[in-house]
């Protein structure tokens, strides 16, 4: 039996676009309605045959929802709540992707005070947007991290477990803060790390733009690759997880000067017992199968 009959996703970007792709595969009997603010993401949307139907506002996608998710980005969560509120049927369930959770926990909670709000993050991505972008075995493997509230009603969390599930990912339940702080050090951290970098590299007066480019395999390559990130989808992020970013960014900063000081000093066996800690963090994440191990990222050479 499937989780949910009547699935509305709003928003057709690169993880809209994706769970759209997977529902389709996983679930095929389900109905899929979808809605995107962009009029040419629609156009898209219906040329990939993405949904059964498309709709041209947010009201009319969730009409006879059981199921809406909302796929937007962080910052533009709370109005999209209110724009679905009038035309939301009472028991549908409704979920998002956000990539933080306790403000936008919030926003929907106060856009939609009686509705059944069971929130997700699937830690699964690329540094793509758009619908184009999406595939359907996207969430194969990857976690998926819930935060229902702690009120939160069990058979809902129960049914958005298995939707995900079906999809192909690892379900895993958080309380929404610890959600936070955990997504600031794995992924929000290093996406501003990566900005850094990247954007220091370009303004390098000593050294030309041609050069960046052109030795990039020396490490930077990889940083490009997280600094291509949507920057309206991060720009949110930051400003929705101030408080964990700036905690994490704290502590980060104190290990960088233990770092700076161990290089002025010369202190070998500080560098070499941290490069061996992290080496074997890397080994790991490979053993749990959430990365390549293949040389140079499985990256074609042709
Ligand atoms: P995306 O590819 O840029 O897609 C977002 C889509 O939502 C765009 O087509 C955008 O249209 C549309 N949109 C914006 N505001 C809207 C509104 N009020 N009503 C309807 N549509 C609206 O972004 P994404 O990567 O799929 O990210 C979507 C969400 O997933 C974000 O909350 C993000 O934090 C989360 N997430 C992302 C990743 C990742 O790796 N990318 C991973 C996990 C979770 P416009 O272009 O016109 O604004």
């Amino acid at each position: 039996m499937l989780p949910f009959a009547r699935i509305s996703i709003i928003g057709l970007g690169l993880i809209g676009s994706s769970i759209a792709r997977a529902v389709r595969q996983y679930m095929p009997t389900a109905r899929l309605t979808g809605h995107d603010a962009d009029p040419a993401v629609r156009d898209t949307a219906k040329r990939l045959d993405l949904c059964d139907d498309v709709t041209d506002t947010p009201g009319a996608a969730v009409i006879d929802a059981d199921l809406v998710i909302l796929c937007v980005p962080v910052g533009a969560m709370g109005a999209l709540a209110e724009a679905i509120a009038a035309d939301l049927p009472a028991d549908a369930v409704v979920s998002d992707v956000g990539s933080s959770k306790a403000g936008v926990a919030a926003a929907l909670k106060a856009a939609l005070p009686h509705a059944t709000i069971i929130p997700a993050h699937p830690v699964a991505g690329t540094e793509n947007s758009g619908p184009e972008a999406g595939f359907a075995t996207l969430f194969q493997k990857r976690w998926c991290i819930l935060t229902p509230a702690d009120d939160a009603d069990a058979a809902a969390v129960a049914r958005v477990e298995a939707f995900w599930r079906a999809l192909g990912a690892n379900v895993e339940t958080m309380a929404p803060d610890h959600h936070d702080l955990v997504l600031a050090v794995t992924s929000h951290l290093p996406h501003l790390i990566a900005y850094t970098i990247v954007g220091t590299a370009s303004d390098l007066e000593a050294v030309t733009r041609s050069e960046v480019i052109k030795y990039s395999a020396g490490g930077f390559r990889d940083f490009t690759r997280i600094a291509a990130s949507d920057p309206v989808m991060w720009r949110d992020v930051f400003i929705a997880n101030k408080d964990a970013v700036l905690d994490m960014l704290q502590r980060f900063s104190e290990d960088l000067t233990a770092l700076q000081r161990a290089i002025r000093w010369g202190d070998g066996d500080a560098l070499h017992d941290l490069f061996s800690r992290t080496r074997a963090i890397r080994r790991s994440i490979i053993e749990e199968g959430q990365d390549d191990e293949r040389p140079d990222f499985g990256r074609s050479h042709e």
